[in-house]
């Protein structure tokens, strides 16, 4: 048996392992002007679970027509659950995690939750590339980080295109921020993958963990135990890396998914610090839906 990941775009990916089809994220739909998979959620015929990063649109937007449209179960955080609940998916058809929860999927699967960090969204207008060194803004009160992501939300109503402003207002669900960060550990019969959709970790929990395979975000300002990094983003994947040594590392959320705010990122500078820093890691590079063998090692 082998295990397979087809990656949609952003941080969402099908793992495919030991008979089970689980989603990672279920960000499908995309703007006109974003390249992508060419599908949309309402596509997914066959899903038996859809597990969340977190409540933001281009992680959770979708996830409730995939739950309605094949009975699949729906794992994430309270607020990921309270919106999903709100956009219509039975409650019983999903369960509410904060960290901590070890879940049997079925088929000798299971998944491990553990509570993450979101990357520092209020630092930045527009993604950087990941060699651009990012220094300071520590120690930034809660509610300075909020008048400033006030200001990133008026940037992008003026700076999106229409079509990705079109997108982005049927999109959102009404979250109330990213609802608390989480990572998850898989178990398979092939071998274990670590699920990473925005570039933040406490390394007092990162540092324990030893996946086969990590699935890792690349994109925005890295956040260490709530701080940003002070350095690249290149340098905060390497850290990741050197934190969990995987045999193998693959990339999301680094693609072109809102035109205007994202950037298609350049992954040679992390393929450089990776040298140094991890270089037993394995970089994969994982094009739209294609099915890519990541276990066994
Ligand atoms: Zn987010």
């Amino acid at each position: 048996m082998t295990t397979t990941l087809d990656w949609y775009g952003c941080a969402t990916f099908a793992l495919k392992t030991a008979g089970l089809n689980i989603f990672l994220d279920a960000y499908i739909d995309r703007a006109a002007n974003a390249p992508g998979s060419g599908l949309k959620a309402d596509d997914i015929d066959a899903c038996d679970w859809i597990v969340v990063g977190h409540s933001h649109f281009d992680h959770l937007y979708g996830a409730e027509r995939i739950a309605v449209n094949t009975g699949a179960k729906i794992i994430g955080s309270y607020e990921t659950v309270r919106v999903m609940e709100q956009a219509g998916v039975p409650l019983e058809q999903m369960i509410c995690v904060a960290g901590g929860e070890y879940i049997d999927l079925g088929n000798g699967v299971t998944v491990s939750v553990y509570p993450s960090q979101h990357s520092c969204v209020w630092s930045h207008a527009e993604m950087h590339q990941p060699g651009e060194v990012c220094i300071g803004d520590l120690g930034v009160t809660w509610q300075e980080q909020n008048r400033r992501m006030g200001e990133l939300m008026d940037y992008l109503s003026q700076e999106l295109e229409a079509d990705a402003s079109a997108h982005v207002a049927s999109s959102l669900q009404g979250d109330r921020g990213d609802g608390g960060a989480l990572i998850f550990v898989f178990e398979t019969p092939d071998g274990s993958v670590l699920f990473q959709d925005t570039s933040g970790h406490w390394s007092g929990i990162l540092r324990d963990l030893r996946p086969d395979v990590a699935i890792m975000a690349a994109a925005g300002r890295g956040n260490i135990d709530g701080e940003p990094i002070q350095g690249s983003l290149a340098e905060f994947i390497a850290r990741q890396s050197d934190l969990l040594r995987p045999s193998k590392l693959i990339l999301c959320h680094h693609d072109n998914w809102l035109p205007g705010f994202s950037v298609d990122t350049d992954i040679q500078p992390i393929r450089d610090v990776l040298q140094r820093v991890a270089p037993r890691v394995e970089l994969l590079e994982l094009g739209y839906l294609d099915g890519r063998e990541i276990l066994p090692i």
